[in-house]
């Protein structure tokens, strides 16, 4: 897709002074991060990486991902309801992945004490490329959807300023007014609030479970103001401290050093790394309360990359979501390939396909974060070892999408600024709030647009190699 700021990328010098703008206005504005050698301290931060320029989306791509999402949302939360479904789909993978084995295990416990939870809040990002095709117009193609720990909503509610500084600068204003306002962090906030305001207890609290090296603070901080606006508090702990401080009285109340939680909300914990012994009994503890987690252990679930596959299979949507044949129709529509790897004849036929055509498909494992997709050769190796073994069942194969490169300049604290042949990846975040069997909220509440350079085949702003973008809607 050729770009209305091909030839500026030309100019070095234009470009260099432009980079200063846009940096000082990106720390005005609050894009920042704490950087990796003071991951725990404010002390000095650093802008988080962003594009120049905002980078080009067709409009229409960007309306058909806003219109889905509320089909996700509904979508995550009857898949988090439906105990069987979780219970068939994962079975495979719970035998070969300690990971979501330990999440499952934690899943079956509180079903068998019951759930203590009446109120249900949803904040997810569902994820996409943009599939280029011979009749030259790309299609809405799903990544992932995140129901844990979704970042990047309070940084991109702050970048539009910039792009549009950059743009003003320039004196085009007309294409600096059409950089689209965003804000997800108070849509996520009104989600948080609305659960608090269900929970209903006026003193309880907010409990962000947060780690101990946390670079994007700010993000998260972006929430917590919004929160606190309301006069709903947040205490930031750690699951070391709730391990240590955190108790549930005979109703299943949660208590966090003698003070009521109302609502949960994980920035920690979807990665193996984050759970000591320690931490899994305090994410038990936490989920066994009937303080509203977002998410809840099933919601986390929902989220698997093998639940992601699964849903692609013929009928599974219909079954998921009787009666509503337009949401299916909606939701399918962005499904890319997605193949079990499950000892069987389909897997079978998966794994020789990927072989033979190695470009055209990522594996993945069980895991958030960035970093764990192996692609081209890495792959060939991988599927070949475990070709034969049930080891493979907990990973799942899927198409790879192809975006249309374009030029872009990416700027990063500490390296020169770079103009590349980039693509981008969008997502829309998304809030629900149910309780009981009603739901109360369901709504779209902003996007997120990263970029990156064409050479990194995996990996997001937080694993270092995606930068902040906007959409320029086309
Ligand atoms: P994670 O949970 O680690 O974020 P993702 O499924 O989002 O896992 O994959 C990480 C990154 O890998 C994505 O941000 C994207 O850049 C790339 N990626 C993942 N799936 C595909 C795919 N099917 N085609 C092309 N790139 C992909
Ligand atoms: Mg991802």
């Amino acid at each position: 897709m050729a770009t209305s700021w091909e030839s500026l990328l030309q100019d070095e010098h234009l470009l260099e002074e432009l980079a200063l703008q846009a940096m000082d206005r990106a720390l005005a504005e609050g894009v920042l991060l704490r950087t990796s050698r003071e991951p725990s301290s404010s002390d000095v931060v650093s802008y988080a990486p962003f594009t120049l320029f905002p980078s080009l989306v067709p409009q229409a791509l960007l309306e058909q991902a806003y219109a889905v999402q509320m089909d996700f949302n509904l979508l995550v939360d009857a898949v988090s309801q439906n105990s069987a479904f979780l219970e068939q789909t994962l079975s495979s993978t719970i035998k070969r992945d300690d990971f979501t084995a330990h999440l499952f295990d934690i899943y079956k416990q509180v079903l068998k004490e019951g759930i203590a939870q009446t109120v249900f809040l949803g904040l997810n990002r569902s994820d996409y490329m943009f599939q280029r095709s011979a009749d030259g117009f790309p299609a809405l193609k799903q990544i992932e959807i995140n129901t844990i720990s979704a970042s990047f909503g309070g940084l991109a509610s702050r970048t539009p300023a910039v792009h549009r500084h950059v743009l003003s600068v320039l004196s085009r204003t007309e294409e600096a007014a059409k950089i689209l306002s965003n804000n997800p962090s108070k849509g996520l906030a009104l989600g948080i609030a609305k659960a608090w305001e269900l929970y209903g207890s006026t003193n309880a609290l907010v409990l962000l479970i947060a780690q101990e090296k946390e670079r994007n603070v700010f993000d998260q901080r972006a929430i917590e103001n919004e929160l606190l606006a309301r006069n709903i508090h947040v205490i930031r702990r750690r699951f070391e401290d709730v391990s240590e401080k955190g108790s549930l009285d005979q109703d299943r109340r949660l208590f966090m050093d003698g003070q009521e939680v109302a609502v949960v909300y994980f920035r920690d914990g979807y990665m193996p790394s984050q759970y000591s012994v320690k931490n899994w009994e305090a994410r038990l503890l936490l989920e066994r309360s009937c303080a509203v987690k977002c998410p809840d252990i099933a919601t986390q679930l929902a989220g698997t990359k093998k639940v992601q596959q699964e849903l692609s299979r013929v009928g599974v949507l219909e079954a998921l979501l009787p009666g509503q044949p337009e949401a299916v129709a909606r939701l399918r529509a962005t499904f890319a390939g997605l193949y079990s790897l499950d000892m069987g004849e389909e897997g079978d036929q998966a794994i020789a396909e990927a072989l033979a055509a190695p470009s055209r498909f990522v594996l993945k494992p069980q895991r958030e974060g960035g970093g764990n997709n192996l692609y081209g050769e890495e792959m060939v190796q991988a599927l070949v070892q475990l070709k034969d073994i049930e080891e493979r069942a907990s990973y799942i194969l899927m198409e790879k999408i192809e975006p249309e490169p374009f030029g872009n300049c990416l700027l990063r604290p500490g390296s020169p600024a770079r103009v590349v042949q980039c693509i981008s990846e969008l997502g829309i975040f998304g809030v629900y709030v149910r309780q009981g069997k009603t739901l109360v909220m369901n709504k779209h509440v902003g996007h997120l647009l990263r970029t990156k350079a064409i050479e990194h085949a995996d990996g997001g702003v937080a694993a270092g190699v995606a930068v902040l973008d906007n959409p320029y809607p086309v």
